[in-house]
């Protein structure tokens, strides 16, 4: 039967330019979280597909690598332009296959353009050092050389940023990459490859050289994905989904000595001091833990607050909580959108079961809209006080549930934001300057991010991003994340008539 989701989704995936066979034809079922609609059925990439993509992908490498960085920059700007004019149909697919509400999937392909603009720039600036050398007649310097072909595994819930946080910048750096997108989001995967073929073809027909593959998608489970892991003409692995995921991947990327660049799991806490200005914490507390239906891994899990504003706050959360709009994502008003499937909704009531068998007291996270859509899973958000950090809280549970604690003396409540196994995300609401720097000095937050009085949900691309501990240790995006899609090589140049020995050592013959 065709419902609404599939009808839009086939319109925007025809504006988007997507070929009908790659969609209509294959084995992958893509589904709507939002209405459980089937919108497509993918071709799934086999063994000999991946063999020939890698192929290919090395191939274009060997010709990307040599074309001049600014050269290479104008592809991305020229892709930037290319989503601009067709932001809103990304978007609105982004809401429909990943369950976004609309101004969350406009956001997601802004942080596209962003990360774009961002690589352009980058294309400028890939400049190494000029070291000091030891011996005379001597010059050190290092340079940063194109790495090959970089293999992008991403999660559904980031199903279109996260490519473009790593496609980018690798493209700059004079790579090439091959995309495994979630086998939950396959169509936002197709459409972005649309567009990028289209960026492509005007790049070339503006007179520059582009080898064929220079980014191409594979579509299918944990198995495509795999053979991207194991194949050694793929020298960096950056894989962004749950620790489970990472803990697989990782140590097979290790075993043939390639790069890994892990964005994994969060548990991501924010701390609300007896002197936090509460407004603005209820607004970063209900946006963090409730915004996207939980579906964040910088979503807020966990809020510590002082014994002297708890009760206080914990009301107001619940205020808020009980008026938040839960509905179709694309429909005006609309806060709180789905869950991805039945299994985050059976996920969600297991961790609740268990927050209130650790002695928690539950308020909301029920089922919705289930007599209007069935086929889909919608959940009241959920508050959660508990007597003490209990396993249910150290982790992570992705959908809409906060838990909160209570705390006396920083030095505690640092301790419980720092006593989980992830180490993504964390943030302190407090207007005393002391108490703000001790949570950001190195005795603070173990997490890669921490914030003063901003959420722990969503960053910039300005930033480096991820995090420590089972978050899996990498950063991308900005700052000088760009370094890891690249190898970098130390040249010692002798201009003089001798040959000095490094340390002064002596070797006469
Ligand atoms: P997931 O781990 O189920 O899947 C992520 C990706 O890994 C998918 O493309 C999947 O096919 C692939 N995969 C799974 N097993 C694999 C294997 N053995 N070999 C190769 N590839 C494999 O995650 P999900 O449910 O899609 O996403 C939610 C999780 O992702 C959460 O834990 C969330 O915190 C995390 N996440 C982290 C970040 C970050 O930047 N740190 C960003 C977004 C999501």
């Amino acid at each position: 039967m065709t419902t609404s989701s599939s009808l839009q989704a086939q319109t925007l995936l025809e504006r988007l330019g997507v070929s009908t066979a790659l969609y209509t034809q294959g084995t992958l079922v893509a589904r709507s979280p939002v209405d459980g609609a089937v919108m497509g059925q993918v071709v799934e990439s086999t063994a000999a597909d991946m063999q020939a993509v890698i192929g290919r992908a090395h191939a274009a490498f060997l010709q990307w690598r040599v074309i001049p960085a600014p050269k290479r920059g104008e592809l991305v700007r020229v892709f930037g332009e290319v989503l601009r004019a067709h932001k809103a149909d990304l978007a609105a697919l982004v809401s429909l296959e990943a369950g976004k509400i609309a101004s969350e999937g406009l956001g997601e392909v802004q942080e596209m353009i962003d990360i774009c603009d961002f690589a352009v720039g980058l294309s400028r600036q890939l400049h190494g050092l000029t070291i000091a050398s030891e011996r005379p007649g001597h010059r050190m310097m290092e340079q940063w050389m194109p790495l090959g072909v970089v293999g992008i595994i991403s999660a559904f819930n980031f199903p279109v940023a996260v490519w473009a946080w790593n496609a980018a910048l690798a493209l700059v750096a004079g790579d090439t990459c091959v995309w495994k997108p979630s086998e939950k989001t396959p169509l936002t995967a197709l459409a972005t490859q649309a567009l990028f073929d289209k960026a492509v073809a005007a790049y070339v027909a503006a007179g520059h050289v582009a080898p064929e593959g220079l980014s191409q998608v594979l579509n299918g489970g944990a198995a495509v994905g795999e053979a991207l892991v194991t194949d050694v003409r793929v020298p960096l692995i950056s894989a962004t989904g749950s620790t489970r995921m990472g803990r697989i991947v990782g140590p097979k990327v290790a075993a043939r000595f390639g790069r890994c660049l892990l964005e994994l799991g969060g548990n991501n806490a924010l701390i609300v001091s007896d002197k936090a200005d509460l407004d603005l914490a209820v607004r970063a507390i209900a946006f963090g833990a409730w915004g996207t239906a939980g579906q964040r891994c910088t979503t807020t899990r966990r809020v510590i607050a002082h014994h002297s504003v708890h009760d206080a706050l914990v009301e107001r959360l619940e205020k808020v909580r009980v008026q938040l709009k839960i509905g179709h994502p694309l429909q005006e008003g609309t806060l709180v959108g789905p869950l991805v499937d039945r299994l985050a909704f059976d996920a969600m009531q297991s961790a609740l079961a268990q927050a209130k068998a650790q002695g928690g007291t539950v308020r909301g996270g029920e089922r919705a809209l289930a007599t209007e859509m069935p086929e889909a899973y919608y959940a009241a958000p959920a508050l959660v006080t508990m007597p003490a950090q209990t396993e249910v809280v150290c982790h992570e549970t992705f959908a809409p549930i906060l838990y909160v604690l209570k705390y006396s003396q920083l030095d505690e409540a640092i301790a419980l934001q720092n006593g989980v196994p992830q180490g993504l995300s964390s943030a302190i609401f407090t207007t005393d300057i002391r108490e703000a720097e001790a949570f950001m000095s190195a005795a603070g937050s173990d997490c890669g991010i921490a914030n003063v009085n901003i959420g722990t949900s969503g960053a910039e691309i300005g930033g480096a991003f991820g995090g420590e501990k089972e978050t899996g240790g990498g950063r991308e995006s900005g700052s000088d994340a760009w370094r890891q899609y690249m190898r970098r090589v130390t040249n010692t140049v002798n201009y003089s008539n001798s040959l000095p020995l490094a340390q002064g050592v002596k070797f006469d013959v």
